[in-house]
């Protein structure tokens, strides 16, 4: 090999906020307070705050390497937290704060965390698990007012005498950042390690046009929290681009998010369905209320988007829904469902199609499918098999090296979710492999008949699971949550699908509930429905 003559210079966050803070010194965080006020900083100020934070860690010890935790909603000193520790060679470990607290503790104990960033307002969730993890020096309670309580040192008052200035190390582009772990539905939750070099070209590569198109002149909202999966790469994708960051703190209700993004004329904003289907309810009952006028796109990803939803934002309102697929160990994103070139002379419904399908692969970033042998399977948008990819920004190993068994031999990571690729590429999920209803030997996709049924006007959201049955093994059973004040019947909802599927995938049963159960990170808990009402078609024998 001849080698290049270009300079080797690391990929690090360092470059990304030091370039933020020099070209883009004026440019907002806003992040809305417990109280409801918003706080105000720039990309300046973030910049100076993350040196005297830094500073301030290495002089409580916090050295190369060490964990530091963060147990917060999603504000500006988060963000500070995101860069002065990874650029002082520390790693940045985002605690998600909806799991239960022994979980908690179990992945704090795990990474061995040295410290904690807490909000005050976690405190007493903080207060459950702490003490079960030995390897925590300090914690540090990130609040305006109130008094610390006894052991615990205070954000402000800690960084409040340290410069404004770090020399901050020359890092190896390859040195850990992040870590977050994966919500562990499945076994133990598992660490995932993201490296300066991932964030930065998974940060890059998402930003491009035909991805999450970020520019300069956006404002981006991630209600995504920023311990759900690296908050899907936003707060560094906004500082490579230098855009304004709006951060919506604890209030996550449609009405408090509509009126940030009204208020601040966000372009961006990116969060799981659930958010959008009651951000759309809200909207469909009160069409004028708010100025959305600058809202150029709403990104979905975390669960399946319904094309109901994307299509009443579109129809009803004017707004532009992206909908991606990522996991936690792909930093997160892998696909995004633009419409191609290729793809643009397709008829309207196969143009909703795209658009409602997890989306092709982004550059560098490879996707195929397996049967249960390993064989690849082929790109004919029918063949179903388990969604396996590698890239720069895929994990080659979890902390710990545990779940080895989730990589094949060739080195490609195991998704879990079971899909279809079509001749453009793009990947449709049918289920999660562990959600999979099997009828008699033969597959029948949850995805698509929630998708089905959320498209009736009297359903808010319906979750389709494995009921087990004598004869068929397993038959679906669809789980329902009406719109307000709307109601329909089992055989009117059956019918409204039936056009669209072969009759054995129609549901056996039905339950009405008040909401579905949910994870952490906001998907539809299937094992929670199949424990509650798995059992209800025992006995039964099949209809015809
Ligand atoms: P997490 O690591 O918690 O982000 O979960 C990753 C999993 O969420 C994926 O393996 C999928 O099962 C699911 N997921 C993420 N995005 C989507 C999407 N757009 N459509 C359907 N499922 C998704």
């Amino acid at each position: 090999m001849t080698p290049g003559r270009m300079m080797d210079f690391p990929l690090t966050l360092t470059h990304l906020l030091d370039r933020a803070r020099r070209l883009f010194p004026r440019t907002e965080i806003v992040s809305r307070q417990p109280d409801g006020t918003l706080h105000r900083q720039t990309w300046k100020d973030t910049y100076e705050r993350s040196c005297k934070l830094a500073h301030a860690l290495a002089r409580l010890g916090v050295k190369d390497g060490d964990r530091v935790a963060t147990l917060a909603w999603n504000h500006n000193r988060h963000l500070e937290a995101y860069y002065a520790v990874p650029m002082m060679g520390a790693i940045v470990h985002t605690l998600n704060l909806r799991l239960h607290p022994t979980e908690i503790g179990y992945i704090a104990r795990h990474a061995e965390d040295a410290a904690i960033l807490v909000d005050r307002s976690l405190l007493p969730l903080l207060n459950q698990f702490v003490a079960s993890v030995p390897s925590v020096r300090q914690v540090i309670v990130m609040a305006d007012d109130g008094p610390t309580p006894e052991g615990m040192l205070d954000y402000e008052r800690l960084l409040e005498p340290e410069a404004i200035e770090y020399d901050w190390p020359r890092l190896d582009e390859n040195a850990a950042a992040t870590i977050c772990y994966t919500s562990g539905t499945t076994g133990n939750p598992k660490g995932v390690v993201y490296s300066h070099r991932s964030n930065v070209l998974h940060a890059l590569v998402s930003s491009l046009p035909d991805e999450a198109a970020l520019s300069n002149r956006d404002a981006v909202l991630p209600v995504v929290p920023m311990f759900h999966a690296n908050c899907w790469g936003f707060a560094h994708m906004a500082a490579a681009v230098g855009c304004k960051l709006v951060f919506p703190g604890p209030k996550l209700d449609p009405e408090s998010l509509l009126d940030l993004m009204a208020g601040e004329g966000v372009t961006i904003a990116a969060g799981v369905p659930t958010i959008w289907i009651g951000i759309l309810a809200q909207l469909d009952a009160h069409p004028k209320r708010w100025d959305l006028s600058r809202l150029r796109q709403m990104n979905v990803g975390g669960a399946a988007a319904p094309p109901s939803m994307i299509e009443g934002f579109e129809k009803r309102h004017g707004l532009f829904v992206l909908h991606a697929w990522g996991m936690t160990e792909t930093n997160p994103v892998g696909t995004m469902a633009r419409l191609k070139q290729d793809v643009a002379d397709a008829s309207p419904e196969e143009r909703m199609s795209y658009r409602a399908s997890q989306g092709y692969p982004l550059p560098f970033f490879e996707t195929r499918h397996t049967d249960d042998q390993g064989r690849v399977l082929p790109w004919d948008g029918a063949t179903m098999g388990e969604l396996e990819c590698r890239g720069p920004w895929v994990a080659a190993s979890y902390l710990g090296d545990e779940g080895k068994d989730r990589w094949s031999a060739d080195g490609w990571f195991k998704t879990g979710d079971v899909v279809t690729i079509d001749a453009a590429g793009y990947v449709r999920i049918t289920d999660r492999s562990k959600d999979v209803i099997k009828s008699g030997g033969e597959w029948i996709s949850s995805v698509a008949l929630e998708n089905a049924l959320m498209s009736h006007p009297c359903v808010l959201e319906a979750a389709v699971f494995a009921g087990r049955h004598p004869k068929w093994d397993e038959r679906p059973i669809a789980a329902i949550v009406w719109k307000k004040d709307k109601r329909a019947t089992e055989a009117e909802l059956t019918q409204h699908i039936a056009g669209d599927f072969a009759k054995f995938w129609m549901p056996d049963a039905y339950v009405f509930v008040e909401q579905i159960p949910r994870t952490s990170t906001g998907k539809f808990l299937k094992t929670r429905l199949r424990e509650t009402y798995g059992a209800m078609l025992e006995g039964r024998p099949k209809k015809t």
